[in-house]
């Protein structure tokens, strides 16, 4: 099954809504990192408390968890921005051709036409 090229609108209308979900993105991790300067200025003024630390040194590393995928979003929303921009988005980087419209509305940054991406799911699972 083919699908169609995108329209102009259908493609501002995918840059309105990754510009959105980039901005909201970066304003959670701005806001992540405010609470870390917090809770790191609380935390020293009982830092004699041996469960504390324990308890710290666990939220640091989800926080750790959570903040490489925020960026690795923030790294894909972008460089779908910029694929709009130089006019090569909606085109699966495998095959070539148009990622439906359907799809990118629910994967904005998606790189492969449904097609692709279920072939390479395939090939990793029997890697
Ligand atoms: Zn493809």
């Amino acid at each position: 099954m083919q699908n169609t090229p995108l329209s102009v609108a259908q493609r501002d209308q995918l840059a309105d809504m990754l510009a959105g979900q980039l901005a909201q993105r970066q304003s959670q991790v701005a806001v992540r990192q405010g609470q870390e300067s917090f809770v790191d200025h609380a935390e020293t003024e009982r830092q004699q408390d041996s469960n504390d630390v324990m308890q710290r040194d666990g939220a640091r590393e989800v926080d750790g968890a959570l903040s490489a995928r925020d960026f690795s979003e923030i790294a894909n929303l972008s460089a779908a921005l910029g694929r709009i921009h130089g006019g090569i988005y909606g085109i699966c980087t495998d095959c070539g051709a148009s990622i439906g419209f359907a799809r990118l509305m629910a994967q904005p940054e998606a790189l492969r036409c449904a097609a692709c991406a279920a072939k390479r799911e395939a090939q990793h699972a029997t890697d």
